[in-house]
Order: structure tokens, then sequence, then C-alpha cells
């Protein structure tokens, strides 16, 4: 079951009086680092709005992928992978991991060379990638009746249960002595001569001498009103998933409409990989010429959505002190799924699958993706507010390199050589002069 604001409330550890680091926000980015900053022995408090992985981090399809990624993020992800292993060491069957690779299935030629370009471009990378004619193919995915011209195929790649797994590695960060607390928002923080002090959450201040913004599709405002400026903008994805059903595929594998995975508990999660929506807000102007050249690539997909009321999808920004925040007053953004992609889903599902034709649907969800402009996240400090590290703007693809990003930025806040490239992934690249980089798509 996806979470709300109705889900039972299971962190509620005691709030601390001061710690060494404070982590915003308990999805797979927060959760991680606080993770690796508890193996190297930090005092670390979690705190969360809502509930742990109440956001993007439970309602993605559940891909940890290294194929298709920006060749700078690549590094990172395939340490992921290893990082996703030994959770699933300490960790068993709650994560939901399993590596049964991924196939991005091409219909034409032009689509096949552009997936095997990207293969060619990671060569050095030394990631196991294969091209699969039609027929084996097809011999992967034996359920289906559609004939793909060809795929991509990368063995390594794996998923996990999204409900499941980051609640999961946050019983492990207890268990390491680090403190959760959901229905806690971080309202703002405190510095002193440039350095970060504290914390004020909703139940008062907490000393610490750093802070990780891992706040997903809140960072931009939530920065904002610090006075600092970060371009985000979200759109609405919906995902749903089936009753347990006859194994047409063990692979996680998408064409150009449709993805789709097998679960642990024998259903599927099925998207539309063609159609994401996003509602025209007050920042969708702010953000116009930031985001052109990602809407340009991908405007074919994105459908533009006008709302009378848009509070549900993102709140207006309306300066706040240390008094009450629009954090506590949304504990779990849950936009309701989109009508028109949950039939599409199944019209397209029925169509390729038979054996799954009469399976019912058992729940359907929808979940705001975060982006920065060029589709890459954010891990860095935040120039001239030390203490203050951001982990976000992982633009659709966090949930597989979340232990990867946690890992560094642990290290990052111990002033460690965290052992990737992190010149595209610093802070201040969408305001000072450089060149807009566009990663691969959402
Ligand atoms: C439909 C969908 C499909 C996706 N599919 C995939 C996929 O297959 N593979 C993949 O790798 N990625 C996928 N993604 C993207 C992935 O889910 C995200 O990139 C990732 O979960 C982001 O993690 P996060 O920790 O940065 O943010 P989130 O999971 O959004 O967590 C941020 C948390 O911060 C909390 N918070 C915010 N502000 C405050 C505050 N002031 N005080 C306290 N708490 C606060 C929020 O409540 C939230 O719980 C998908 C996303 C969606 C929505």
């Amino acid at each position: 079951m996806i979470y709300s604001d109705q889900s039972p409330i299971t962190f509620h550890d005691p709030l601390p009086e001061a710690v060494d680091v404070v982590v915003i926000g308990a999805g797979i980015a927060g959760i991680s680092t606080a993770y690796f900053l508890a193996q190297k022995g930090q005092k670390v408090l979690v705190c969360e709005k809502g509930r742990v992985a109440g956001e993007q981090s439970s309602r993605n399809w559940g891909w940890i992928r290294q194929q298709g990624r920006d060749l700078d993020e690549l590094s990172i992800m395939q340490e992921s992978i290893h990082l996703w292993q030994n959770f699933d060491q300490l960790i068993g069957d709650d994560l939901g991991f399993s590596q049964q690779g991924i196939i991005y299935l091409a219909d034409d030629e032009k689509t096949f060379a552009a997936d095997q370009q990207w293969a060619e471009d990671v060569k050095g990378s030394g990631l196991d990638i294969r091209p699969l004619t039609s027929s084996q193919v097809a011999d992967l995915i034996p359920g289906s009746t559609k004939k793909w011209h060809a795929g991509t195929y990368t063995p390594t790649d794996a998923r996990g249960e999204p409900t499941q797994s980051v609640p999961a590695i946050a019983r492990l960060c207890q268990s390491n002595g680090v403190v959760i607390r959901e229905n806690c928002a971080v309202r703002t923080i405190q510095k002193s001569g440039g350095q970060i002090t504290a914390v004020v959450t909703e139940e008062g201040p907490v000393q610490c001498s750093a802070v990780v913004c891992a706040t997903g599709a809140w960072s931009s405002l939530f920065l904002r009103n610090l006075g600092i400026d970060l371009p985000q903008l979200a759109v609405r994805v919906t995902v749903s998933r089936t009753a347990p059903a006859p194994n047409v595929t063990n692979v996680n594998a998408a064409d150009g409409e449709l993805s789709f995975r097998r679960r642990q508990d024998g259903g599927y999660s099925v998207a539309l990989t063609d159609y994401h929506e996003h509602f025209i807000t007050r920042d969708s102007w702010k953000y116009l010429t930031k985001f052109l050249k990602s809407f340009s690539a991908s405007y074919q997909d994105t459908k533009l959505r006008f709302l009378k009321d848009s509070s549900a999808v993102q709140p207006s920004f309306k300066a706040w002190h240390e008094s009450e925040s629009p954090f506590e007053r949304q504990r779990v953004l849950n936009p309701d799924p989109c009508v028109y992609s949950m039939k599409t889903i199944r019209k397209r599902l029925d169509e390729r699958f038979p054996a799954l034709r009469g399976i019912p649907i058992a729940e359907s969800w929808a979940g705001m993706i975060e982006s920065t402009p060029d589709v890459v996240p954010v891990l860095d400090e935040v120039p001239g507010n030390a203490g203050l590290y951001v982990a976000t703007g992982f633009s659709g693809h966090g949930f597989g390199i979340g232990p990867g990003a946690g890992r560094v930025m642990a290290d990052l806040i111990l002033g460690n050589d965290v052992g990737h490239k992190m010149e595209r992934f610093r802070f201040n690249r969408f305001s000072d002069g450089s060149p807009l980089i566009l990663g691969p798509a959402l």
C-alpha cells in the first residue's frame, strides 16, 4: 500500500538536543546518507515531515538502473549497485532487491542505434551491456505478443521494492544508532558567523554542525526561505500495480510507450513511458528559461496542465521564520493518479500480454518527480553556507543511485575524498554562467 498522512507512524525516536549531523528528509537519499554517516562514527538525526519514504522513494517504478545514465553519474551508480548488494546481505527479503537486468526495447532501428551509441560512449566503464536481436528479446519476455525490433540489455541492473526498501534501510540505520523521527518537519536552520549551528524543527531546535537537505520536491522551497535559489520543477507520473499474475517476464523493461517490472509479490508495476504532466505554477514562469532545454527535449511526453489551485502539487511560497511552515501542512505529497494514464496502462498492458488480461489492477498512485534544469542531481555544500549540504534533484532516477549518493554525501561532509568526479553535481552550476549540459531524459 502506498503511504499517506493516514499511514501509522513507525519511526518515533526521542528528539535529541544535539547531534553531529541532521538529515532533513527520509527518502532514499536522506536515509542512505544517514547510514553512511553513522558507519563513519557520526551522531545523526533524520527528521521527516511525514513518513519514511512517504513521497518519491516509495512511489517509483523500483528500477535500479545503470543503463542510459548520464556519463558522469555512471560511476556513482555502479558503486550503488554494490551498495544495494551489501544492503541485500544485511537486510534480506525486506529490501526486495533482485538483479534480473533491464532491457531498453527498441521499436525501430533509430531508437536501437541511440541506445547502442550510449553503450559505445560508456565502453570504458566495464558495464556488461548486450545488444539483443528481436528473438533474443522474445526469449527474455516470453509472455508478450508484441515483437520488438531489438533491445539493449544490462544484466547486472536490478530492482527493489520501493515501499519496503527505504523503511528496511531506515531500520538498519536505527540499529547503527541513527535517530529517526517521523511527523517532524524542519522549519529552518540557524547559523552563526556563516556556519550552521542548529535546525529548528516543529518540536524545537536541535544543535548540529552540519545539515543535509535531502528534501526531494521540497528543496527549492526550503532553500528559498533561507535566501538560496535552487531551480527545481516537478512532473506528475502515474503508476499501477497488478494483483499477482502469471510470469510473463522477469526483467525490467520499457519501450517508447510502456514500462513494466515483476514485483516480489508476483504482480507487475506498470507505467507509461511517454506521458508525464507538469502543472503550471509560479515557479514554472520563474524558472522558464532555465528549463527550456530540458522541456524542448521532452516536450512530446510532457503534458502541461493548468489548475485553479496548485497547492496540492506545489505549495506557493510565502516566507516564514521559525513559525509553522508549509512542511507540516502537507505531511505527504500524495497527488491523485491520472485517469487517462490508468486507462492507457491497462490498455497497453492487455495489448502486449494476453496472460495478464483480466488480472485486476490492485492499486494505482502518482508521485511528483522533481527535476533540475540539466536532469542530474545536486550533491554539494551550498557555497557561502558552511555546513549546509544538498542532496536533491535526482530527476526521476534517484532510487537506484540513492545508496551511492548517500555514501558520497557522507564523505563530502567529513571532508574525505569521495572517489568520483563531482564537478557535474555542484550547487552553483545553474548560476555561475557555465553552459547547461543536458543529461538523458527523466
Ligand atoms: C512515479 C515515479 C517513478 C520513478 N521511477 C524510478 C525508478 O524506477 N528508478 C529510480 O532510480 N528512480 C525513480 N524515480 C525517482 C526516485 O523515486 C527519486 O529520484 C528518489 O526517490 C528521490 O529520493 P529523495 O530521497 O531525494 O526524495 P524523496 O523520496 O521525495 O524524499 C524527500 C523527503 O523529504 C521530506 N521533507 C521535505 N521537506 C522536509 C522538511 N522541511 N522537513 C522534514 N522532511 C522534509 C519529504 O516528506 C520526503 O519524504 C521515480 C519517481 C517517481 C515519482
